[in-house]
């Protein structure tokens, strides 16, 4: 449904994208930081949709049909099509998406490439599993193991903050499992998912197995309608429990990957320059539109002076630009409009007795807004009550780390959270007691590129999760397939009880559950009088 990415060269017309049967109004390819539109995608309407996710089926179980390792070659052959044309895919999210090339390099290209050899390797074994015992009162005589089957057609949203990555990594285990996929991506990114479907093209997988369809949130809900096994979402909380209401309605599964808050606790005896400095990265990185970054910083009473001191100097340090421009290392907002939900929060904060510490120079223009630490904030503003997708900062001082896991905890959201201190055993007890799907001690955001771990929120950040072996147990059906241990010793507890079967659940009970050594041995040596009574028996 994609064709390959012609970027027209400079003033001529706007170059034409695929188009779908039935089209509803076009959406953009465009560079935030100029506002020029470099290409039109016609939108799927709800009949194209509906095309997509027949053309999905039909290809689906073809393709479950094939080995895993041969699932897998198809993976590393996109991971080695996207190695060759790395560059390229990097400038491209980088035109659409403002972000400095080394995000776009790192952030996007990178760590899904990670992700494509880390699924390409694990998929095959988790997909493979074996024979196991089970545990309980069948454990003498039964196996199991389960047998991983997949879903279908799996549909995903995706936002545009992470343009490529994002859809990447939830397509590359859908497929891996034997799924088919159809990506929605933001209306404001098209061209930056559109071209994963022409890297898999590159990697020689079937036609109709990963389909990139064009849209705004109309095309979205038209996907969760339109008869996929599950949806996997990522965006907005608004958008979020539509999606999670329309997969009730449908009784189909569905991930949430929603939005954050995230907290910081910079405790007393944190490097306090190191802290400063990785915090302006992860928060300002990417011009503050990170699900998983830090939002909220607590900041232990004794560091706190020296914290704002040092955050101060990171943040007017700070170069804002466009993402093209080598210097930049904080782009333009993606979204038009993006800077008055901003600007209003931080207008809030101070209008009710904020200050601002600290602000870094950034180009006039609707697109941009500059790095800004507020201090003197108090837990009913905006800044803390939402979520702000932008680089605007708020620092708390706290009475001590009580005070700072109450306060932390006390958000609607949970995706992560960050402890930061010298003392390791102190950051492990405050980490334990942080209300987030993944909270790191001396780093944030870095969990979304460590392909093995499991990732994803909870409270209102979302459920589900993606990412390791919960990912990929997300993408199948798990049917545990039983069978006797001992093809010779089959008969299980069927009528006909007599005095044996009674002596035998005593025998089991005594040895599973005997408070002493004596009780088990006794119950054991039940077990193997029994048997040998019933082998001479028969
Ligand atoms: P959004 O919710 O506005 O849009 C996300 C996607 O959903 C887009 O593709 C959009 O077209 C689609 N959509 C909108 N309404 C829909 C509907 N009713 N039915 C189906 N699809 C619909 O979010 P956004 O502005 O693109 O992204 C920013 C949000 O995403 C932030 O809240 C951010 O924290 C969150 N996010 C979360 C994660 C995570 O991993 N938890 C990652 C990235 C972004």
């Amino acid at each position: 449904m994609t064709s390959t990415i012609v970027t027209p060269p400079s003033g001529s017309a706007v170059a034409a994208g695929p188009t779908h049967a039935g089209a509803r109004r076009p959406v953009e390819s465009r560079d935030p930081a100029t506002g020029e539109v470099f290409r039109r995608w016609d939108s799927a309407d709800e009949a194209a949709v509906a095309m997509a996710v027949a053309r999905a089926r039909n290809a689906q179980p073809q393709w479950a049909a094939r080995s895993p390792e041969e699932r897998a070659e198809v993976i590393e052959r996109f991971r080695a099509a996207l190695f060759r044309r790395r560059e390229e895919v990097a400038a491209l999210i980088t035109r659409e998406a403002g972000k400095p090339l080394v995000d776009a390099l790192g952030a996007d290209v990178t760590v899904t490439l990670d992700f494509a050899a880390w699924v390409a390797g694990a998929a095959p074994r988790f997909l493979r599993g074996g024979w196991r015992g089970v545990a309980g009162l069948t454990m003498w005589r039964k196996r199991v193991r389960v047998e991983r089957s997949p879903l279908g057609v799996v549909g995903i949203i995706a936002p545009w903050n992470y343009p490529f990555f994002l859809p990447a990594s939830c397509a590359l285990p859908v497929l891996a499992c034997g799924n088919a996929a159809i990506i929605k991506p933001s209306e404001f990114t098209p061209g930056s998912a559109a071209i994963i479907e022409e890297l898999f093209r590159e990697a020689s997988l079937p036609d109709g197995l990963l389909q990139v369809i064009q849209g705004d949130g109309v095309t979205g809900a038209a996907l969760v309608r339109a008869g996929v096994d599950k949806m996997m979402f990522t965006g907005g909380e608004a958008a979020g429990r539509k999606v999670a209401i329309a997969c009730a309605e449908q009784l189909i599964p569905c991930s949430l990957e929603l939005g954050g808050s995230d907290a910081a606790i910079v405790l007393a005896d944190a490097d306090v320059r190191y802290a400063a400095d990785g915090l302006a990265w992860t928060r300002f990185s990417n011009a503050g539109q990170t699900c998983v970054a830090p939002k909220r910083i607590f900041v232990e009473a004794p560091a706190y002076d020296a914290f704002v001191a040092a955050m101060s100097r990171a943040v007017r340090a700070l170069k804002v630009g466009p993402g093209a421009q080598e210097s930049s290392e904080v782009g333009p907002l993606i979204r038009p409009h993006a800077k008055s939900t901003i600007a209003a929060q931080c207008e809030d904060a101070v209008s009710r007795g904020a200050t601002i510490a600290a602000q870094a120079d950034a180009p006039a223009g609707d697109c941009f807004f500059p790095p800004t630490l507020l201090t003197g904030v108090d837990d009913t503003m905006r800044v803390l009550q939402e979520e702000t997708f932008g680089p605007l900062l708020p620092v708390m001082k706290v009475r001590d780390a009580e005070e700072a896991i109450t306060r932390a905890n006390r958000s609607e959201f949970g995706l992560s959270a960050s402890v930061w201190t010298t003392d390791r055993a102190r950051g492990l007890a405050v980490a334990k007691r942080l209300q987030a799907g993944t909270v790191l001690i001396n780093d944030a955001i870095a969990v979304v590129g460590m392909a093995d771990v499991p990732y994803g929120g909870v409270k209102s950040s979302g459920m589900g999760r993606m990412h390791g072996i919960a990912g990929l147990e997300d993408c199948v059906h798990s049917t545990p397939v039983v069978d006797d241990r001992f093809a010779t010793w089959r008969q299980a507890w069927w009528f006909g009880y007599g005095p044996r079967h009674v002596e035998g659940v005593r025998a089991f009970q005594r040895v599973a559950h005997g408070r002493t050594i004596g009780e088990r041995l006794s119950g054991l040596a039940g077990t193997v009088r029994l048997v040998f009574a019933r082998k001479r028996q028969s």
